[in-house]
């Protein structure tokens, strides 16, 4: 069945767009997961959406399953082919077709990289909402597949927030399309939020139109210590009262984070070591980030809430600052491969689990090193479990004990970067039964034959 399929695809497309078994580059086998690298069946390199509604339409009949693939930079194993599957990857599927001074929108094809969006929306003054720190590679497809979060979230809200219109392929070739480029559209279901954040379960999205934000100019940034994640909070809620053009970044990194960084990895702390918490604060306006913090700190260095702050003076500090937490993707050069987490606590209980964390890690898995960070005013925490031996079972337990911990405190085992191959186990324990009975009769209805991205998500 399979070589039919492939056979009527090569009839169709041309053999230049389609590349067997055995000749499927290894850049394709696997995504950023960590998973080991298969060969799919076939990899095939549609230019158009007709194409991709004549791939699907020869699939669907002849129930072929596919994977679709983006930049692969997903993490959770959505795009790692199997040996059965046909990989459609979206790359010659880029450019940008409209960008709307009027509508502050952007038009672009989804195998789009990111950054290509970014530069084309600042060259015409407007920003890009989304941004990651996987953006040179990862595309908009799949941006809006997994409704990624990233550094701007506080701000902008997750990708679905910026996405007004989509264009579709169905499972059996059927092309939906609404490029709406208006703020508001109530016009029956808004069917395009079913496919964000659907990890291609659903459908093969084409083409995505974005609502742009104004530009920011004068970003500044600041690094603070504080004494606990409760406290952290508190400044949050202090600095979005305080700032006039409200905040735009407020990352945190836990001190053994901050530990690892500034000894292993060797980065010059800007802040000296020992304190619970440091917080990543960006805010356009200069001025009133200086002021807002010196307030801030006055009053909060005297209640003993803020322990200690540095405000960015120029672009090359802030960089510093922003070496710091992106310091985690050099981890690979000095540990071995650990267990990564994406999950949400909510910010109630935040204190209270990473409380939990620190006394259940280290007995658990004696010896091993761990590090929390992440995007903490979106309730959103990384963490990074690093055992001292690893084996499939310690792998699991691993698991295990985190997504339970995370259970307890009615937190997500996602936050962004979704549940793909990794985390599909996992599931019952963010979701109740009715809402995992829901998913299914929306799998099954769009794609009944279980086709697209089968055994990812539910
Ligand atoms: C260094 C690094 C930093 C990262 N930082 C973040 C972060 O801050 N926030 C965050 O949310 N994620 C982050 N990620 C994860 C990843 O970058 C995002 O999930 C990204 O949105 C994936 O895009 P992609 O094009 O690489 O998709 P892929 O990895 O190719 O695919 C991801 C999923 O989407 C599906 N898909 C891809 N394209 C389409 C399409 N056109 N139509 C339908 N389905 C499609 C795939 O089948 C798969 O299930 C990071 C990853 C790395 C490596």
């Amino acid at each position: 069945m399979s070589v039919l399929a492939l056979k009527e695809i090569q009839d169709s497309l041309g053999a230049a767009k389609v590349r067997p078994k055995g000749h499927v580059p290894v850049r394709n086998w696997t995504d950023s997961s960590g998973k080991e690298p298969v060969e799919p069946l076939a990899l095939v390199l549609p230019t158009t959406v007709e194409e991709i509604s004549t791939i699907l339409a020869i699939c669907h009949r002849h129930a072929q399953p596919v994977v679709t693939q983006g930049g692969l930079t997903g993490l959770a194993g959505g795009a790692h082919p199997s040996g059965g599957e046909i990989a459609i990857s979206l790359e010659r599927m880029s450019g940008i077709e409209e960008i709307d001074p009027s509508s502050a929108t952007l038009t672009a094809l989804a195998g789009t990289p990111l950054q290509v969006i970014q530069d084309a929306a600042a060259s015409a003054s407007f920003i890009c909402p989304i941004d990651l720190g996987a953006r040179g590679s990862c595309t908009i497809g799949g941006n809006v597949a997994t409704n990624a979060g990233g550094n701007q979230v506080l701000r902008y809200g997750m990708t679905r927030k910026s996405v007004l219109g989509l264009e579709v392929v169905l499972a059996d070739g059927t092309v939906v399309r609404n490029l709406n480029k208006m703020i508001k559209n109530n016009a029956g279901y808004d069917w395009t939020q079913l496919f964000i954040g659907s990890e291609g379960t659903l459908g093969i999205i084409t083409r995505v139109t974005l609502a742009l934000q104004p530009m920011l100019h004068d970003i500044r940034g600041a690094l603070i210590a504080v004494d606990s994640t409760t406290d952290a909070i508190s400044l949050l809620r202090s600095l979005q009262r305080a700032l006039p053009a409200g905040l735009l970044v407020f990352e945190a990194m836990w001190r053994e984070f901050y530990e690892i960084a500034t000894t292993t990895l060797g980065i010059e702390p800007p802040l000296e070591c020992g304190h619970d918490l440091y917080l990543l604060v960006e805010a356009p306006s200069a001025a009133g980030l200086e002021n807002a913090l010196e307030d801030c700190l006055a009053t909060l260095l005297e209640s003993g809430s803020v322990r200690d702050g540095v405000v960015a003076k120029s672009e090359a500090d802030r960089r510093r600052f922003w070496a710091l937490r992106e310091s985690v993707y050099e981890y690979h050069r000095h540990f071995p491969p650990g267990v990564g987490f994406d999950i949400s606590l909510p910010l109630d209980l935040m204190n209270d689990a990473i409380a939990a964390l620190r006394s259940q890690l280290p007995r658990a898995f004696p010896g091993a090193v761990w590090v929390a960070f992440g995007h903490l005013a979106d309730s959103n925490i990384h963490l990074d479990v690093i055992p001292r031996e690893m084996t499939p079972e310690t792998y699991s337990e691993i698991e295990r004990v985190v997504y339970d911990l995370t259970g307890s405190f009615k937190g997500s085992i996602s936050a962004e970067h979704g549940i793909g191959q990794l985390k599909r186990r996992y599931l019952d324990r963010s979701r109740a039964a009715p809402e995992l009975a829901l998913m299914k009769t929306l799998k099954s209805t769009l794609d009944p034959s279980n086709m697209l991205n089968r055994g990812r998500v539910i």
